[in-house]
């Protein structure tokens, strides 16, 4: 008898989330770690999914935005080299052909950075190219 209470205890404590294997007490509709409605309806439960999905082509679109973005970083950089060798060879202007490798090097550098910190740095490159245009 001892025995069987025992059983019973225990199969109440090892109740899992399906989606993320956090022990949930039997009372819980919604699983408190992940929110997936273990004891909700099937529609509940494709809800989550489709919002899980959404959640992750979501952060697709941001990677691809960060990426087009770094894109332009590096042609915005290789542009203002080319500007300033050009501009040291049909001018003679040293000061425009060092201004701009320093910049043409700042923009590749926040393209490297926005890899690591994409907000950051693209936000620093934009600034950045406002202010010399
Ligand atoms: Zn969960």
């Amino acid at each position: 008898m001892e025995e069987k209470e025992h059983l019973n205890l225990e199969q109440t404590s090892t109740l899992l989330c399906s989606q993320c294997s956090t022990s949930m007490n039997e009372s819980d509709v919604f699983c408190n770690s992940c929110g997936f409605p273990e004891k909700g309806t099937s529609r509940e439960q494709a809800k989550f999914h489709a919002k899980a999905v959404m959640k992750k082509s979501n952060k697709n679109d941001a990677d691809k935005k960060v990426k087009s973005a770094r894109n332009t970083l590096y042609v915005v950089g290789g542009f203002t080299g080319v500007v300033g060798v050009s501009s040291c060879f049909l001018a003679g202007d040293v000061a425009v052909l060092v201004t701009n490798l320093i910049l043409s090097g700042i923009y590749v550098l926040l393209g490297f950075w926005s890899t690591k910190k994409p907000l950051a740095a693209l936000l620093s490159g934009l600034l950045l190219y406002i202010q010399w245009l």
